[in-house]
């Protein structure tokens, strides 16, 4: 029996995907059987957009790369939703039909994968191959397209009732990088993304949903470091929502003696003061901040659990250890006044020596996330969902007071500029976030 995991176009192809690297892992030690990873995603860049990869990577190619490839991204996504094959569809369907498979199984991360693949799906189906999908990206309109399994349990659990195979129990799931061609990437050097555990052990952001409310656990760091020492690449990409002090701590500890550079995303807590130096020593070059406002009331009604003076210490002590800081703002929480949004402004002017880069986005309202639960807590009058045809449905409220989305979207444009002047790295790292290793 074969597998094929695919992992579909159209997201940044800078570096390969970790979600079909840890199922190969544990299906294959899981059964006795063929199963290989497709990166169809960098398959199509690579082809569709080859100019770029033959140069080296810089500001400006990155820059350039993405204002060439958005408008094709969303005019193939077009063409799918008008039930039109996609571009260079038969060249994937090639790369899939070659390999002879039993069953392919899809991971969708990100909602732009979502197109691409119900296009393979549906002809699959044609051609007589099961599918399945898994990932934070499907949506119902993919669960009636085709099998949706929650997780590796699952997927073995699948196998062994479809295809009557034996089963062991896989004793250490190492992702496994070596079906991707390092050639299809366009990156500066080879960045692996790793997680150090599952889900967030905080749990408490009024506006997220990323943990999905399921329990916090670590991976065996004799685990990280064998997936490292294994891949042979020498730069990380934590992807973990948040990491706590203690674990980045014993991170620290492992990662040094392997000489890696490494990337991951956290909360600006006092707790982390007192500990750059030894983070940076192991390597750590680049944070992503959670810091989402520049008001303490807006802080404390997201429950974000950090507080301005702090924040600040944060920002300055990262920076002055030699760590770039890459800091999100959420514009717009339920109730936020322009006031508010002013005082993220002030903030962060007050604070650009120790910024290299913003991330602003507008509120969205997720569904699980306590705002869409407690409504009422939030200032939220009414929320109303429209479907759509490939996509989950858009979430829309309407609020008793602060700004109103329409108000958010004008003022979002309005001053934008005030966040983007802090900028030192071009805005384009906000989507190759991992790149900042190499500046
Ligand atoms: S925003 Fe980050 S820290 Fe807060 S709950 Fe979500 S994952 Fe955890």
């Amino acid at each position: 029996m074969k597998i094929i995991l695919i992992y579909p176009p159209f997201c940044s192809p800078s570096t390969m995907p970790h979600s079909i690297s840890y199922l190969k892992s544990f299906i294959s030690q899981s059964f006795n059987l063929k199963i290989k990873c497709l990166d169809l995603n960098a398959k199509f860049n690579k082809k569709r957009f080859k100019e770029f990869y033959s140069q080296k990577c810089s500001p400006e190619i990155f820059t350039e790369f993405d204002k060439v490839s958005r408008p094709i991204y969303s005019k193939n996504n077009k063409l799918i939703y008008q039930n039109n094959n996609p571009e260079l569809f038969k060249e994937m369907l090639s790369l899939i039909k070659k390999e002879s498979p039993d069953l392919v199984a899809f991971s969708l991360v990100y909602n732009s994968q979502c197109f691409y693949a119900q296009a393979l799906i549906q002809e699959l189906k044609k051609l007589n191959i099961p599918t399945l999908i898994g990932g934070p990206a499907v949506n119902h309109h993919l669960y009636e397209m085709s099998t949706f399994l929650v997780d590796e349990h699952q997927f073995a659990d699948y196998i062994e009732k479809n295809y009557n195979l034996k089963r062991s129990v896989p004793k250490e799931v190492i992702p496994d990088f070596s079906d991707f061609d390092k050639k299809d990437y366009l990156t500066e050097e080879i960045v692996i993304p790793l997680r150090t555990s599952h889900s967030c052990y905080y749990k408490q952001c009024a506006f997220c949903t990323h943990h999905q409310s399921q329990n916090y656990r670590e991976i065996p760091l004799e685990q990280i470091k064998k997936t490292i020492i294994k891949s042979g690449y020498k730069n990380v990409f934590f992807f973990d929502d948040m990491i706590s002090k203690k674990r980045l701590l014993e991170l620290a500890t492992v990662l040094k003696p392997l000489k890696v550079k490494w990337w991951c995303q956290l909360r600006p807590s006092k707790e982390l003061l007192g500990s750059f130096k030894t983070l940076y020593d192991s390597g750590l070059r680049s944070v992503s901040w959670g810091v989402e406002s520049g008001n303490q009331r807006v802080l404390d009604l997201m429950c974000k659990g950090t507080n301005i003076t702090d924040i600040s210490k944060v920002l300055k002590e990262s920076h002055e250890s030699g760590i770039k800081n890459l800091v999100f703002i959420i514009i717009g929480f339920p109730t936020e006044t322009k006031e508010e949004l002013f005082d993220s402004i002030k903030f962060v002017e007050n604070n650009s020596k120790y910024i290299d880069l913003i991330s602003t986005s507008r509120f969205g309202l997720q569904r699980g996330s306590k705002v869409f639960m407690y409504p009422e807590k939030y200032g939220i009058t009414e929320i109303k969902e429209n479907s759509r045809t490939i996509l989950e449905g858009q979430i829309t409220y309407k609020v008793k007071s602060g700004m109103t989305p329409e108000d958010v979207k004008k003022f979002h444009h309005r001053y934008l500029r005030s966040f983007v002047k802090i900028n030192k790295i071009t805005k384009v790292y906000n989507y190759f976030k991992e790149q900042t290793l190499f500046l």
